[in-house]
């Protein structure tokens, strides 16, 4: 095998990482090209470790690696944005955990998924820019975050057709079912046996979210109970989809408190 083949570089950003044998870190990332790696960074926890400040939780890091056997290994790492702020405050560190614990068990290791990718530093970027500033709500980019990441994983709820009859759903009190994954109109509300309303404004709000980028809702105001409604549908939507997909005592928590519990401030 040539050299070129053995090592390659790639783009990253931490998502998890965990202590291995005495000097060792397991390092969950997520890449533009190649979708969740598991990386080894030896001797990472020494204090002399120069790659240690460039593999920082939720960094994003440019990084040559070199195959492996059981994980690949980072050879050399340098900083592309530190995202330095979420790692500044409980808050912070809070919310940047949730986006990453979302992005990690919402993808497969080694299944490209660019979208994700971009999704993921959209959200980063904004969290950041905004860290320590009391008067931002970090609600609405997380609610859009989990919207437009189930869309990119092939979970997106159908906000705009029945589903049953897939006619235009009208601004009226409709119909939502989370195990058949999208709102039903009054006429067909009957199909889905866990189908509960949800009133127009509601529906209007995730319309809103699901379709547009964050640059274009940048500012927007929600009302704190129609908010707090999209909180609480949003959060038992993911966890209808966790439930079958996964059990994570720790994480379902979190999504708890950062979700229908109206978000981490409160
Ligand atoms: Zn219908």
């Amino acid at each position: 095998m040539s050299n070129r083949q053995r090592v390659y570089r790639t783009q990253v950003v931490i998502l998890r990482r965990r202590d291995f044998s005495d000097a060792d870190r397991i390092l969950t990332v997520f890449t533009p090209g190649m979708g969740k790696k598991e990386l080894i960074a030896r001797g990472i926890r020494k204090t002399a470790s120069r790659k240690a400040g460039h593999l920082e939780l939720f960094t994003h890091s440019s990084l040559m690696v070199a195959h492996g056997r059981t994980w690949d290994v980072v050879t050399e790492a340098s900083t592309v944005e530190s995202f330095r702020h979420l790692r500044a405050g409980l808050d912070e560190i809070g919310q940047a955990s949730y986006l990453a614990e979302l992005v990690d068990r919402f993808t497969e290791v080694d299944n490209e998924n660019e979208p994700v990718w971009d999704l993921l530093l959209i959200a980063l970027r904004e969290l950041d820019a905004h860290a320590l500033q009391p008067d931002f709500d970090a609600r609405l980019l997380l609610r859009w975050f989990e919207l437009h990441l189930l869309s990119v994983t092939g979970f997106q709820p159908q906000f705009f057709h029945c589903l049953n009859c897939d006619k235009p759903l009208e601004p009226v009190t409709n119909y939502i079912s989370m195990q058949a994954g999208g709102v039903l109109c009054p006429e067909c509300a009957g199909v889905a046996p866990d189908a509960e309303p949800i009133e127009a404004d509601v529906l209007k709000v995730l319309r809103h979210l699901q379709r547009n980028m964050w640059d274009d809702l940048r500012g927007l105001k929600v009302r704190p109970s129609l908010m707090h409604q999209v909180d609480s549908l949003l959060y038992r939507y993911l966890l209808s989809i966790l439930e079958r997909r996964l059990k994570s005592v720790d994480f379902l928590r979190r999504l708890q408190s950062l979700g229908s519990a109206g978000g981490p401030q409160s």
